[in-house]
């Protein structure tokens, strides 16, 4: 049987189901509900305009670090598509944002023997002197190593450029992420202290090329800011066979800066709800990008999924009874300012929020959603999976924030929800310059885009809010 047919059986009034003790079950789907989840899911199988989003995005925009004049063209794109789409309350709500620029970016082993080192600056780092930093390397396999060593040695890397080297673990769902990412997000913070003069991370990603991936820094408030830069993988390889025989040597030089404090917005575009337009379901991702690419992955494809999800719910013969809203975030790289500044601006709607969705992993098939609701929403939710089963998209996962952006929300008790994608391929390209539309796969983003709107279509048409027990926000850059 074809995927479609299987799909369209899907669309078939409800059989009598098995009869119990004489009690028919009771579909956790109001039937028109089914009928219109059934018709989105059914996209999915045919060509949407989730792709020409992105490309779009890509093309007409490129780059987008928070607070860069890439950053404002985006904001300008979004306003714009979001008013040829015939979206209703088409508005760019302002958020602050530290802005940041990348500069010269050069390494090289001075001893033993000279090499050039291919490294890039992490986002938020502060630069070297013009002259550089040459110091010799001092190796960590993790933050806790690096913990141990001060702590039997205060002076253990002092004057000394810490190389924090633990490989990415590749695998389907990018498990190795959060495991080495924290040595990105808080090398330098944790060595500044205790008088390193730089970090070099090897890159937190699982390419085989010869480029590294950067992401975003932070330091203590008041602490020491050293230098940071990512090595990519080959790089970072001749590093630690080079320490493995003796003392090394390396000059970092960093041309990045901070700007003065800029402004930047999230952009909203909302589809009317039929009956209860105060009521909201988000449909959101990033449109901040990093710089060394053009954003297509990350998060562009997760835009493409969000707006073509809210076009296809706008064009259903009916609408559900609340309001689809869409988000493009601002500034999830680099501080999440997007995402904080709509839960404080929306806080006293927030109650009235029946969901919010977020697509920021990468441009693999769809393969269900995460989930993060009273348990009362489980029966409705596990009806809809069973209707993207034949996506590939019907996994459903009890737990997690949903997305970075979306997760300020939390404390709310608004019910959360993510894309669940493949994504074994994503960290590969994740923060690089390889980050282009080349990467995107049509076909994926086609079901990303149907599952979406199938499931946010449910949520905003049920006729309970199931919010769930409020927690403190998970915070968390992708
Ligand atoms: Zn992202």
């Amino acid at each position: 049987m074809t995927l479609r047919s299987r799909l369209l059986l899907a669309l078939l009034p409800l059989l009598p189901g098995p009869v119990a003790l004489g009690v028919t079950p009771v579909d956790p789907l109001p039937p028109q509900t089914r009928t219109a989840v059934s018709a989105l899911a059914v996209k999915g199988v045919s060509t949407t305009r989730a792709t020409e989003w992105v490309r779009r995005l890509t093309d007409e925009v490129g780059p987008r670090l928070a607070g860069s004049a890439g950053d404002r063209a985006a904001i300008a794109w979004g306003l714009a598509l979001f008013r040829e789409l015939g979206f209703s309350n088409v508005r760019a709500e302002e958020v602050p944002v530290t802005a940041w620029e990348r500069g010269v970016e050069t390494a090289a082993v001075v001893s033993p023997f000279p090499q050039e080192l291919v490294v890039t600056a992490l986002g938020g780092s502060v630069g070297t002197p013009g002259e550089g930093i040459t110091a010799a390397v001092v190796e960590m396999k993790t933050l806790e190593a690096l913990e141990e060593a001060v702590k039997a040695d205060p002076d253990a890397v002092r004057g000394k450029i810490v190389f924090l080297n633990r490989r990415m673990a590749r695998g389907r769902t990018g498990p190795g992420y959060g495991a080495t990412v924290p040595a990105r997000s808080s090398g330098a913070a944790k060595a500044g202290p205790h008088g390193a003069l730089a970090v070099l991370v090897r890159s937190v990603g699982t390419s085989t090329s010869r480029f590294a991936h950067t992401g975003s820094t932070s330091y203590v408030p008041g602490g020491p800011r050293i230098p940071a830069a990512a090595v990519s993988h080959a790089d970072a390889d001749l590093l630690e066979r080079l320490l493995a025989r003796g003392p090394v040597t390396v000059k970092l030089v960093l041309g990045c800066r901070s700007l003065p404090p800029a402004v930047s917005a999230n952009v909203l575009g909302e589809v009317p709800g039929r009956e209860r337009p105060d009521e909201v379901v988000v449909v959101s991702c990033h449109l901040d990008s990093w710089d060394l690419g053009r954003g297509a992955v990350d998060d562009g494809a997760g835009c493409g999924i969000a707006i073509e999800a809210a076009r296809l719910i706008a064009r259903a013969p009916r609408r559900p009874l609340r309001t689809i809203r869409v988000v493009l975030f601002a500034n999830e790289e680099s501080g999440l300012a997007g995402g904080t500044g709509y839960a404080a601006r929306h806080a006293a709607e927030l109650p009235k929020h029946a969901g919010a969705f977020e697509a920021d992993s990468g441009t693999g098939a769809p393969t269900g959603f995460s989930w993060s609701a009273a348990e009362s929403l489980g029966p409705a939710l596990a009806a809809v999976a069973e209707l993207l089963g034949p996506l590939g998209a019907g996994t459903l996962r009890a737990g997690g924030h949903g997305g970075a952006d979306i997760s300020p929300m939390a404390f709310a008790g608004v019910p959360l929800f993510g894309l669940s994608q493949e994504s074994g391929a994503y960290f590969d390209i994740h923060h690089t310059a390889d980050d282009t539309f080349d990467k995107i796969e049509p076909a994926s983003l086609d079901k990303g885009a149907a599952a979406f709107a199938a499931m946010a279509y449910a949520v905003a048409d049920l006729p309970e809010i199931h919010a769930r027990p409020a927690v403190p926000a998970a915070h968390g850059a992708r």
